[in-house]
C-alpha cells in the first residue's frame, strides 16, 4: 500500500568534485563544506520530500578513500536505516565504482536505495553537472512503486543519463559528463525527459532477510595485470608479497595467460600456499571462459578461480569482503564464483 507519506531521504556528503572549490593560490580543486553545496542548489526546496544531510568531518577527494571510509558510510546508513526511505551518497568520481562495489557487499540484504552520485564539474560552476545529478539521485532514492516499496533496492550509481548497478559500474571517462558505464550489464534506469526504470534489471533482495552490515574489509589483496613479456622475477615477486591472501589476475581476452612453465608453476605454488587467485579479463566487455583455450585451461587447472564478468573494482572489493568475513580459502574461492548481490552473471 502506498501510504502517501512524504519520502525521507538522507544525503551523505563524503567529498568529491561536486562540493569542491578552487584554491585561490594553487588553483587546484579541493574539498569544501556541505553548506556551500546546498547554497548552490536552491531547487532542492522544490522537491516534495524531506531531506536531511550529514557530512564527513573532513570531506575527501575520493582518491584518498579507503575501507575505513566505506565503513563510515555504511555506519551512517545502518544507524539511520529505519528512519529513512533512501540514501544519497555524494562521492568523488575517481573511486566511486570501488565504494559502490564495496558497499553492495557490506550492506547485506539491503532493501532500500543507496544512490551514489557526484559530478565532473563543481556545483558552483555555471555549467556544472552536479545540480542535475544531485536532484535526479534524490528523485530516484525517493521513487516508490504502486505498493509503496522503493523502486531501487540496491547500491547504484547515478551519473548524467544513466543509473547503473554499483558493483557493475566503472568510471570510463575522465572528461565526459556520462563518466560511468556498465560493460556487462544493462542500465537500471535511463534519464531523459523522465526517469525510465528498467524493471527487469533491478535487483530484488530475498524477502524477510535481516539487513546486516559487515565492516571488516581485509586489504591483503592485490592486482596483477599481465602483459606480454612480464618476467618470472616480477610475477614471483608479486605473488610473494607478504601477507597477500587474494590476487585479482587480469588476463588476456577470454581469461588467457602465458603457458610458459615458470608462469604456471609460480601460480600453482601461490595457490598451494593458500593464495586465492581470481581470473578476470582485461577486456572492458565480456567474460572469462577458462575452458575455451588451453591458455585459460592451464590457469584453471593450476587452481585459479574464474571471476566470470566481474569488474575489476567489484573483484577486489569482493575479495576484501570475503576475507574480511574470516572465511576459509576454500569458501572464499567458492563465493568468488557465485553472485552475492548481482555483481556477476553466472
Ligand atoms: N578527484 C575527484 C574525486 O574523485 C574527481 C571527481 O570527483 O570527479 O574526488
Amino acid at each position: 500500500m502506498n501510504t502517501g507519506r512524504r519520502s525521507r531521504i538522507l544525503m551523505i556528503y563524503t567529498g568529491g568534485t561536486i562540493g569542491m572549490i578552487e584554491n585561490p593560490d594553487s588553483h587546484a580543486l579541493e574539498p569544501y563544506d556541505f553548506e556551500h553545496l546546498l547554497d548552490n542548489v536552491p531547487k532542492l526546496k522544490m522537491l516534495r520530500f524531506d531531506i536531511d544531510s550529514i557530512q564527513f568531518e573532513h570531506p575527501l577527494d575520493s582518491s584518498s578513500m579507503n575501507p575505513t571510509h566505506w565503513g563510515e558510510i555504511a555506519k551512517v546508513i545502518s544507524d539511520n536505516y529505519d528512519r529513512y526511505d533512501g540514501f544519497v551518497v555524494l562521492h568523488g568520481t575517481d573511486t566511486m565504482a570501488y565504494s559502490a562495489s564495496a558497499l553492495s557487499f557490506m550492506l547485506e540484504n539491503l532493501a532500500k536505495p543507496v544512490i551514489i552520485t557526484g559530478s565532473q564539474l563543481p556545483i558552483g560552476e555555471v555549467r556544472t553537472d552536479g545540480e542535475e545529478n544531485l536532484i535526479t539521485a534524490l528523485q530516484i532514492a525517493a521513487a516508490r512503486d504502486s505498493e509503496g516499496n522503493p523502486v531501487v533496492q540496491e547500491v547504484a550509481i547515478l551519473f548524467e543519463n544513466y543509473l547503473w548497478r554499483g558493483n557493475r559500474a566503472t568510471k570510463h571517462s575522465a572528461d565526459n559528463f556520462n563518466a560511468f558505464k556498465s560493460n556487462n550489464f544493462p542500465q537500471l534506469a535511463k534519464i531523459g525527459l523522465g526517469i525510465t526504470f528498467n524493471r527487469e534489471a533491478l535487483w530484488r533482495p530475498l524477502k524477510d532477510r535481516e539487513f546486516k552490515v559487515h565492516y571488516n574489509m581485509d586489504t591483503n589483496v592485490m592486482y596483477i595485470d599481465l602483459f606480454p613479456g612480464i618476467s618470472e622475477h616480477t610475477v614471483r615477486h608479486l605473488l610473494s608479497t607478504p601477507d597477500v591472501k587474494g590476487v585479482v589476475l587480469k588476463t588476456f581476452g577470454a581469461g588467457n595467460g602465458p603457458t610458459d612453465k615458470w608462469f604456471i608453476n609460480a601460480i600453482k605454488e601461490a595457490v598451494a600456499r593458500g593464495v586465492v587467485i581470481v581470473n578476470i579479463t582485461q577486456c572492458s566487455n565480456g567474460s572469462v571462459h577458462p575452458l575455451r583455450y588451453v591458455t585459460g585451461l592451464e590457469l584453471a587447472q593450476a587452481g585459479v578461480v574464474s571471476g566470470h564478468d566481474l569488474t575489476s573494482e567489484a573483484a577486489i572489493a569482493k575479495l576484501m569482503f570475503l576475507f574480511g568475513l574470516g572465511l576459509s580459502t576454500d569458501d572464499v574461492k567458492r563465493y568468488m564464483e557465485y553472485s552475492l548481490c548481482g555483481e556477476m552473471s553466472t
